[in-house]
């Protein structure tokens, strides 16, 4: 048994932090993973909408964003939204993004999120064949309510095939084949076969328990402050020794990142989800609502629906204008559902860690090299969990990387 000095420290116990640690232990490491939160907490790993997504090969800067968040920025419960505030970080962050939504930009990252996005997948399927966890393998639904959206869509399957990824362009009839469960009104949909859906909040219970099955630890309630030589610093005044430290920590990573000079852009950006308990109907596919960007994942004999990008701060305060948004669309496209259903649910609020080309960053840190960072996944978090516990690990120990992931160096802002 090696000494508490050897150990990997994980900062944040959401599923980029229980992921690392779980491969680690793996890997044959001893892992300690510290969050500042209570255990089964509600980090923005629980609300989420559950969706693994090799169809997600597009980053969040690209092109079509920019223009049509400028058209939804005065539209109150618009799924896009940036708070206007003077922060330095924020127009840093927002200069970056601009730069970085470009056609070149998403050309070249398609490839790298393709196959981390299909990697993640396997492993998923992996993890689920050790002990179920409820993963479900029956693709998503892109729904399309216009005959302009079903076009744009159309042209996002070609690329998708292009890819090698499956995506099928539906009409009425089949999507009614391929979910009968449900009402939908929509002109057509893309079906992406190979996108699975779960509940991220009973993945994150299991992660934890096979941590504890593997002989590593979960200390919750403790915030780490910052990282010193041999260790962490916790707010409370603590020293916890480890010989490297993972940082996880989401949309708060840049505020432990800064104790070894690392200023990395980061954003978060807010997003609801709302679980009906009963639900009218119950899909047997998740779904994307193409023009409101509105999710809906069934969770066992529950449905949520999620949806919302606000880039606002790290407050949780719910905008009811906005969540209001989301029971209209989902109401619109799914008729069963009705606005009085959603009464009595309360919005979850969640803060995705947002980087400003969209893509995670995971890697060393330049000139200090036993601490790692993991985060920035944005809208692909739960998705990309499992292949950046692989790759975190494959890094701690020294084993070459499987994917190349040298374009989410840390250092490259
Ligand atoms: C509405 C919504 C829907 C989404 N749907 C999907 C989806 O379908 N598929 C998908 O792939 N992704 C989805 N996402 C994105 C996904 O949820 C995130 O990308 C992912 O949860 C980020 O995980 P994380 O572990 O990096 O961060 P978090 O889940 O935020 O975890 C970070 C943890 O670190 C802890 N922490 C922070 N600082 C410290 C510190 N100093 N000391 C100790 N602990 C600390 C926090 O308390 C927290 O528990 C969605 C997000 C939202 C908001």
């Amino acid at each position: 048994m090696s000494s508490e000095k050897d150990r990997v420290l994980v900062v944040g116990g959401g599923v980029i932090g229980l992921c690392s640690a779980y491969s680690l232990l793996r890997a044959g490491r001893e892992v300690l993973v510290l969050e500042r939160d209570v255990e089964g907490g509600d980090s923005c790993s629980t609300g989420n909408a559950g969706m693994v997504v090799p169809s997600h090969f597009v980053p969040l800067a690209a092109p079509g964003v920019v223009t049509q968040g400028l058209r939804w920025l005065f539209d109150a419960e618009s799924p896009f939204w940036v708070r206007p505030r003077l922060s330095l970080e924020l127009a840093r962050w927002g200069w970056l993004f601009l730069r970085n939504a470009t056609e070149k930009h998403v050309r070249s990252s398609a490839t790298l999120l393709r196959d981390l996005n299909l990697e993640s997948r396997r492993l998923f399927g992996e993890l689920e064949e050790e002990g179920s966890f409820g993963l479900q393998k029956r693709g998503l639904l892109m729904l399309c309510e216009t005959e302009k959206m079903l076009e744009e869509e159309g042209k996002m399957a070609e690329r998708a095939r292009g890819l090698g990824l499956v995506a099928e362009v539906c009409d009425g009839e089949r999507l009614k084949e391929l979910d009968p469960e449900i009402e939908m009104k929509a002109a057509g949909g893309i079906w992406h076969g190979q996108d699975c859906h779960l509940d991220p909040r009973r993945f994150l219970a299991e992660l934890r328990k096979r941590i504890l099955g593997e002989g590593g630890e979960l200390r919750f309630g403790c915030e780490v402050a910052g990282v010193e030589d041999g260790g962490v610093v916790l707010r409370s005044g603590e020293k916890v020794k480890g010989r490297e430290i993972v940082l996880a920590g989401g949309a708060w990573t840049p505020e432990v990142a800064r104790s070894v000079g690392l200023r990395l852009p980061m954003q978060a950006g807010k997003g609801y989800s709302l679980t009906m308990k009963a639900p009218a109907q119950l899909p047997r596919l998740c779904s994307i609502l193409g023009e409101a960007k509105v999710t809906m994942t069934p969770m066992g004999s529950q449905v949520r629906f999620a949806g919302t990008m606000e880039i606002g701060g790290n407050s949780l305060k719910v905008s009811p204008r906005r969540v209001l948004g989301i029971v209209k669309s989902a109401c619109r496209v799914f008729p069963q559902f009705k606005q009085e259903d959603f009464v009595g649910v309360k919005p979850w609020a969640g803060l995705r860690p947002c980087s400003p080309d969209g893509l995670p960053y995971l890697g060393k840190v330049p000139g200090r090299e036993n601490v790692i960072v993991a985060t920035g996944h944005s809208m692909m978090g739960l998705s990309l969990g499992p292949v950046t516990g692989k790759l975190v690990a494959e890094m701690v120990v020294g084993d070459e990387a499987s994917v190349d992931v040298g374009k989410l160096a840390v250092g490259r802002f």
